[in-house]
């Protein structure tokens, strides 16, 4: 779609360049980027791509047609469905090479039967619940996996589970997963069924939980740059890698007592000088931002005033000198010294900066930069 007004996300792919050598500095592990959800909301094309050139051969999504699309440009990465794919995509699996992970006998059933129909092998990923409590093998794993690798044209590949509290500053449940995790995989080792790839960690735990790194970790948020963790910054100066920024699309001072957008709920005070922008919540940002939310402009911050409509915003700035129409502003990311993050504004919308990074629509045209 072309892009006629002026509203962007900038994804700097260099920042995430760098912040893929940071998380090699925690570990020694393969890494599987996430670049489910569009990378976050960066784009998942573009991302791969780079992680590509710096070497990454594994990513990870969350549905198969998050793994279709990218397999339509990369014919030769390794792809994994860290989520549940239905057991009649099976021969799609199968034929795309695509990693799906298996939580129910029914699925590697299907698997396998359509591994035997296309005289193929199906590498596959068992997941297990140690108590995240959304999917996994949990008390009959043991002998659910004992079943599966008799089924024919199936090569178990990995094993893994997911983290609860890995973002905790109290690791203790944490831990009893992974010794949960650690027993299972020691009946398995000495029933003689052999496991190559063993994983656990997502970003919180890669940074701080180096026992669940084991043969590859998994990391989403902290590639794009921000910190998984509230109690603990990134050390390493993770860069966030996206901004969004828009231009002033009209400007005017109103009088006192005038008021600004649906519902009347911000009333001039004083004569403001109030800037329209041209992006609001249909764009991803939050309407809970209204009369109050921040955004960067001439190194400054200005504040949103009015309910934010489903296309466009107005701004405060009275306060700030010579500002003009077409002037940018910045809604995410830096300005001179200053800087807006996804993680000040999910803690404003009480919420994450994973929900605000993937929540920028698809309306919003990604730039890249290098
Ligand atoms: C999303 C996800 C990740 C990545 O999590 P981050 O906290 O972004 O690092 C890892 N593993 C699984 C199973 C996930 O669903």
């Amino acid at each position: 779609m072309d892009n006629f007004r002026p509203v962007r996300a900038e994804v700097d792919l260099g920042a995430l360049r760098r912040n893929l050598q940071r998380i090699k500095r925690y570990t020694d592990s393969e890494i599987m980027p996430i670049v489910k959800a569009d990378a976050y909301g960066h784009g998942a094309v573009e991302v791969v791509r780079v992680l590509r050139q710096e070497g990454i051969k594994r990513f990870g999504v969350a549905f198969l047609e998050e793994a279709l699309e990218l397999r339509k440009h990369y014919p030769e990465i390794t792809l994994m469905v860290i989520g549940s794919t239905l057991p009649e995509y099976s021969e799609v699996l199968v034929k795309e090479e695509i990693i799906p992970e298996i939580y129910q006998i029914e699925q590697a059933q299907a698997l396998s039967d359509a591994a035997v129909r296309l005289r193929k092998t199906a590498r596959l990923h068992i997941k297990i619940d140690t108590g995240m409590g959304r999917i996994g093998f949990r008390d009959s794993a043991y002998e659910d996996i004992l079943k599966i690798a008799q089924f024919p044209g199936l090569f178990i590949e990995g094993i893994y589970t997911h983290l609860a509290t890995a973002d905790s500053p109290d690791l203790d449940y944490a831990h009893k997963q992974l010794q949960v995790f650690d027993e299972l995989y020691a009946r398995l080792c000495a029933a003689g069924i052999r496991i190559p790839i063993r994983h656990a960690a997502n970003s919180p735990a890669l940074i701080q939980l180096p026992q669940s790194h084991y043969e590859l970790c998994r990391p989403g948020i902290i590639l794009y740059g921000l910190p998984p963790m509230k109690h603990k910054g990134l050390e390493a100066g993770f860069e966030p890698v996206m901004s969004l920024k828009a231009r002033i699309s009209h400007l005017k001072t109103i009088d006192k007592g005038h008021s600004v957008g649906y519902g009347r709920t911000f009333t001039a005070a004083c004569p403001t000088q109030v800037a329209t922008l041209p992006l609001g919540y249909a764009d991803g940002l939050r309407r809970s931002l209204s009369n109050g939310g921040e955004v960067l402009l001439k190194n400054k911050r200005a504040v949103i005033i009015g309910k934010i409509c489903m296309d466009q915003t107005m701004i405060d700035v009275t306060d700030i000198e010579g500002v003009q129409v077409g002037d940018e502003v910045t809604l995410i990311g830096g300005d001179r010294e200053n800087t807006i993050t996804a993680s000040e504004i999910a803690e404003s919308c009480g919420t994450i900066s994973y929900e605000i990074l993937c929540g920028i629509s698809k309306r919003v045209p990604r730039v890249y930069t290098y």
